[in-house]
């Protein structure tokens, strides 16, 4: 197996010695690829080379830069079922979830392209006679990308469109767990006329190449998806250069089922929201919160629902629901969680165990039923698939329970009330609120956290601005 090269200034280049990263199936345990762990030389050598690239591309009609992102959609498009088997095996979600990502990342790029001929600058009336003040949006200069593993082939997208749209060039490390799939996306990117320089994909562990680019002077902002920890020791290695940061980091999301809720379409939903990528998405349920007026009913059919979903290699021969969590650690984590929940006093409805099969590390669907508010699994991110159910009495103490969290990334409310429904929206402290509806945000949206799920968001006019530096022009007459 050949280890990817890193893709610096439009070429693949050799590997300059120092570890070497296996990269694992989580389904099977056997190795399918391997990544170098970039030196700062050669991290510094993509940040060069962006740099230079970036004075001609910003230079550049936006027209014609959102032609190259067209041209690499259509690239994706042809090859979706070799990069969602990619990422299914790599991964591990099913191959179902693997090609709406990789369809996903295709329409986004060119979602982004549209914005070429709508990037608008302000004229601002003055207080001076003979005055005009003009507001222009430059590009911010080198973007640095750091992603996480859950969504890994769309997350490139996310990070390069917007930047390379308004006129940045990008550095991107992804995932040491899923680097396959960012080398599927460089390869066909280099297959397109893009300029050198203007996107480069460097590979390696957090603590080593992650640290050299967040903390490049040369980096003009660095864009992150991951955990809250690695955010806050990317926002340090930043500060020191005062270089801006975006961060997208965990959630910790409450759905509330009222009295009044469809209750077929809430188990349906949040079925669906702990059982997507095996509950590793960050803006799905992580807590649920039942009136009790319908607490049985619920949480009888919840379990049901949950119960029937089928687990198992995403690439077998039988298809199935879930695939395996991402590595045996994850596994173990959530499994501590759930110990500590049950000795707490909760008990599971169903499931409760990880399971060890053909060398994947899996997780039962699981609903834990009688959890308090003040238990572990209320607060910390739990990123596999099982709800904690807590029940409430009415609205009041549903949205007080809902904003107990330091995180605020998104929400969401069952009910047939329009009032009350307006009432989560407005008084949940989050960047998203899903009504009658599962968890998934658009990508005209503007997807953003507060609190300690994130500074800054992406999607939509709002994020795409995020990659772009006011500068304000003054002229007399
Ligand atoms: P992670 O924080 O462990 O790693 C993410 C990336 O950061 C990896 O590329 C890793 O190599 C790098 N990294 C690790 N330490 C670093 C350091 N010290 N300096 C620089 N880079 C470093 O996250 P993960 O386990 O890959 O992903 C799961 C997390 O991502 C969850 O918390 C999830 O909620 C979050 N997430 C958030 C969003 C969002 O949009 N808000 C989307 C997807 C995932």
């Amino acid at each position: 197996m050949e280890m990817h090269k890193n893709y610096v200034n439009g070429k693949f280049i050799a590997h300059g010695g120092g570890d070497r990263i296996a990269v694992l199936n989580p389904a099977r345990g056997d190795v399918v690829g391997e990544i170098p762990d970039t030196s700062q030389d050669i991290v510094q050598q993509a940040i060069d080379a962006a740099k230079s690239a970036q004075i001609p591309w910003g230079k550049r009609p936006p027209i014609e830069r959102a032609g190259h992102l067209r041209r690499i959609a259509a690239k994706i498009r042809e090859k979706t079922e070799v990069i969602a088997t990619a990422i299914s095996q790599e991964q591990g979600k099913v191959l179902e979830l693997a090609r709406v990502e990789v369809a996903f990342t295709a329409d986004y790029l060119d979602y982004m392209s549209e914005w070429a001929r709508r990037m608008e600058g302000e004229i601002i009336p003055s207080d001076r006679a003979g005055e005009n003040i003009f507001m222009f949006r430059q590009p911010i200069g080198v973007i640095g990308g750091i992603l996480p593993w859950n969504f890994p082939f769309f997350l490139i997208a996310r990070k390069m469109a917007p930047a390379l749209i308004t006129g940045n060039t990008i550095v991107i490390k992804p995932s040491e767990e899923t680097p396959n799939n960012a080398a599927m996306f460089t390869q066909l990117l280099a297959e397109t006329d893009l300029p050198a320089g203007v996107f480069n994909m460097i590979y390696g562990r957090g603590a080593t190449a992650g640290q050299a680019l967040a903390g490049s002077p040369d980096i003009g902002m660095i864009s992150f998806t991951g955990s809250v920890e690695t955010g806050s020791a990317i926002m340090a290695a930043a500060a020191r250069n005062i270089t801006k940061v975006n961060l997208e980091l965990g959630g910790k999301a409450p759905a509330i089922v009222m009295d009044d809720a469809d209750i077929d379409l809430a188990v349906k939903a949040i079925t669906a929201s702990r059982v997507i990528n095996s509950g590793q998405v960050c803006n799905c349920t992580e807590r649920v919160y039942v009136h009790s007026q319908v607490a049985d009913e619920f949480t009888s059919k919840f379990a049901t629902a949950m119960q029937r979903t089928s687990y198992g290699d995403p690439l077998g021969k039988k298809p199935v629901d879930m695939g395996p969590l991402i590595n045996a650690a994850a596994a173990r984590k959530v499994q501590g969680m759930v110990d500590r929940a049950i000795a707490g006093g909760a008990q599971a409805a169903t499931g409760g165990s990880m399971i060890e099969q053909d060398g994947g590390f899996y997780f039962e669907p699981t609903v834990l039923v009688n959890c308090q508010q003040d238990m572990e699994i209320m607060h910390k991110e739990i990123f596999g698939p099982v709800a904690p159910v807590h029940i409430i009495h009415d609205l009041d103490e549903a949205i007080a329970k809902a904003n107990d969290s330091t995180y605020g990334l998104t929400s969401s409310i069952y009910t047939r009330n329009l009032g009350s429904a307006m009432r989560a929206a407005n008084e949940i402290r989050c960047g998203e609120t899903y009504i009658n509806r599962e968890n998934f945000e658009a990508m005209q949206g503007f997807h953003a956290g507060t609190a300690r799920s994130g500074i800054g968001g992406a999607d939509g006019k709002h994020g795409l601005y995020e990659h772009t530096q006011t500068h304000m022009v003054y002229i007399q007459n």
